[in-house]
């Protein structure tokens, strides 16, 4: 096996896959309230589809796989796509990025079938806020059950995903750090990224400097270092706690001098940067047969056609009104 770098040598072991784009929740800042078109089933990769692919950017050098979405765990059979990956010998990781709603029914499942940790997007811990955020009739108390299903299966780490937005759910920064002390929470709080072109939410920002400010009272927050995952968040601990909070920056401090990553969206174009609309088709070419090697030499071109960085602090996203929504691209 070789390494796999772009023309930045930036080494590329991960890889994204999002593999679906349908979602059982509508949360504010991902989807125009009015939705999104879906992606008609038959352009949908399957999954024997997405593990030729796999198989192909494992053998030039991707290690470790994330399974987001849409919600993944709306597609029927997930553990069987888990079981395929996790029989490839050298991937040595498998996450899986999830809303929570129906995780408790299945983390026991997945977790046999090769999983070894999950993030769960919870933005608020109020339940009517959970309904508002989410536009959507599922509850954060299936959440929660969800959160503690996971941990029992052994998933490892749980980590809690919270976007942060100003006047929706910043009053509730201490509650979820509090969460990191008395339930070992791993909880992270992420930047909003503003391209939903819905003004209103889009306006939301909040920094992560301004989040740390408002845990200041906590106490000293003291680097700490994460027992899986290498990605984009820089971790802490509190006084006293066990869990641990971490912070992503994708709008005020870019990481892309880091990224490691590659994300395949559900139809089956390979994505360089999650913020560049530049793709590769691979659906047609595996369906039409591709040879493994001429697979292999589609993805090494799609590294090498990874831009340097983002640029959406100055507003890139904004600027493209063809944009794909995050539930095509996989968050
Ligand atoms: N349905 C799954 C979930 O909810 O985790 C996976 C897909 S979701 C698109 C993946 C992640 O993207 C979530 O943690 C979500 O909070 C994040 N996300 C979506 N839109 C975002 C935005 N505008 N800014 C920051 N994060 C966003």
């Amino acid at each position: 096996m070789t390494g796999l770098s772009d023309s930045f040598q930036r080494p590329i072991s991960y890889l994204r896959i999002s593999v679906t784009d349908r979602c059982n929740l509508r949360c504010v800042y991902c989807m125009p309230a009015e939705g999104v078109d879906s992606i008609p089933h038959s352009e949908i990769l399957s999954y024997e589809e997405i593990f030729e692919i796999v198989q192909a950017a494992a053998e030039l050098g991707i290690t470790k796989v994330r399974l987001t979405g849409g919600e993944p765990l709306v597609r029927g059979g997930l553990p069987v796509l888990i079981r395929m990956i996790a029989g490839i010998k050298s991937i040595e990781d498998i996450a899986l990025t999830t809303n929570g709603i129906l995780l408790s029914r299945f983390a026991a499942e997945l977790k046999a079938a090769g999983l070894k940790r999950v993030n769960v997007s919870l933005d608020t811990l109020n339940p009517d806020k959970f309904i508002a955020v989410t536009r959507s009739s599922g509850t954060m108390d299936q959440v929660l059950a969800g959160i503690a299903r996971a941990k029992e299966a052994g998933l490892d780490p749980v980590k809690i995903n919270m976007v942060v937005m100003k006047g929706i759910n910043d009053n509730e920064i201490v509650d979820f750090a509090r969460k990191t002390v008395n339930e070992e929470w791993n909880v992270r709080y992420i930047e909003l990224m503003p391209f939903t072109g819905n003004a209103e939410i889009d306006s939301r920002f909040m920094s992560v400097n301004e989040i740390k400010r408002v845990l200041e009272p906590l106490g000293e927050l003291v680097p700490a270092t994460m027992s899986a995952g290498n990605g984009p968040a820089k971790y802490f601990q509190l006084p006293g706690a066990r869990g641990t909070i971490g912070f992503i920056t994708p709008v005020t401090e870019h990481f892309c001098f880091n990224c490691n990553r590659l994300r395949l969206t559900s139809d089956g174009k390979l994505r360089p940067c999650l913020l560049s609309e530049n793709e590769i088709d691979l659906k047609q070419p595996v369906r039409s047969g591709i040879s493994h090697d001429g697979l292999k030499k589609l993805i090494v071109q799609a590294v090498e056609s990874k831009p340097k960085q983002h640029r959406l602090a100055e507003g890139q996203a904004n600027q493209t009104g063809r944009r794909r929504p995050m539930s095509h691209v996989g968050g």
